[in-house]
């Protein structure tokens, strides 16, 4: 079925992203991670740190390759020569702006089409804020994060605690 990217922030990648991950890679060819970097938005994890959480949580998944990028996703998309986005939904109100989202991909690439993915119901709620708001507070990480991260981003809170 081609190449595939599923593009976010990943900050960080959440069992909810890894769930889409997993189900991507079965159904395309090739599925490309891409952390799409946004200069205006400081994460709590750079770039560099994003993509080597990923690597190290899809090593598993032979066709699955993590990357970033800073410009247009569309325009990675053409260079990469791949024909389909995919995204995950989590409710409905993810819908609205992922439809708008895909029409706009599809104007600038009109060869880019857009599949949607229905988030795994046990991970409706989880986002990389939801993450970033339990770490703070110091909860357990094993339901919302792959277990080979939990340690780097509770190191990350740490810190940062003690930086400010
Ligand atoms: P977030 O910060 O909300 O986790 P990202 O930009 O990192 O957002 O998400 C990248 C993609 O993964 C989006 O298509 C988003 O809808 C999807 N996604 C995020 N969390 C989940 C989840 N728990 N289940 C399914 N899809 C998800």
């Amino acid at each position: 079925m081609g190449i595939a990217i599923y593009p976010g922030s990943f900050d960080p990648v959440t069992l909810g992203h890894l769930n889409i991950i997993k189900r991507g890679a079965e159904i395309f060819d090739r599925l490309i991670v891409c952390v799409m970097v946004n200069s205006e938005k400081v994460g709590l994890f750079t770039p560099a740190e994003r993509v080597e959480l990923l690597r190290r949580v899809t090593a598993e998944l032979p066709n699955v390759e993590v990357d970033a990028s800073q410009g247009l996703l569309a325009d990675y998309a053409r260079k990469r020569k791949a024909h389909v986005l995919v995204k995950g939904l989590r409710a409905v109100s993810d819908y609205e702006s992922e439809i708008q989202m895909a029409m706009i991909n599809s104007k600038l690439y009109s060869r880019l089409d857009t599949v949607f993915l229905y988030t795994s119901p046990k991970y409706a709620y989880l986002s990389s804020t939801v993450v970033k708001e339990m770490a703070r507070y110091g909860a357990d990480l094993s339901d919302f994060v792959p277990r080979e991260i939990i340690r780097d981003v509770q190191a990350k809170f740490y810190e940062k605690n003690r930086e400010g």
